[in-house]
């Protein structure tokens, strides 16, 4: 069976350091996440595949509305918010 894999834009390897080398896919095991520059793997937890590039391609699902900039959870995105 082929998995299918996707890049989170922006994500930086934990190990490697490398920007845009992380890609998510899901098996029977769960959701996981894998360097392709250093081969790091890690196993994501309950955690639905929404990288930020999801996000701005489904604006309609967000769930939670960001009104305070200011409050910024673990992200890893360089380039400003463009919405709002
Ligand atoms: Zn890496």
């Amino acid at each position: 069976m082929q998995t299918q894999k996707r890049f989170i834009a922006g994500a930086v390897c934990p190990r490697c350091a490398e920007m845009d080398r992380i890609v998510t896919y899901s098996t029977d095991e769960g959701q996981f996440r894998e360097c392709v520059s250093c081969g790091f793997k890690d196993k994501l937890q309950d955690e639905p595949a929404a990288p930020v590039a999801e996000l701005e391609t489904r604006v309609s699902r967000v769930e939670k509305p960001q009104q305070d900039p200011d409050i910024q959870p673990l992200r890893f995105f360089k380039k400003p918010p463009t919405k709002h």
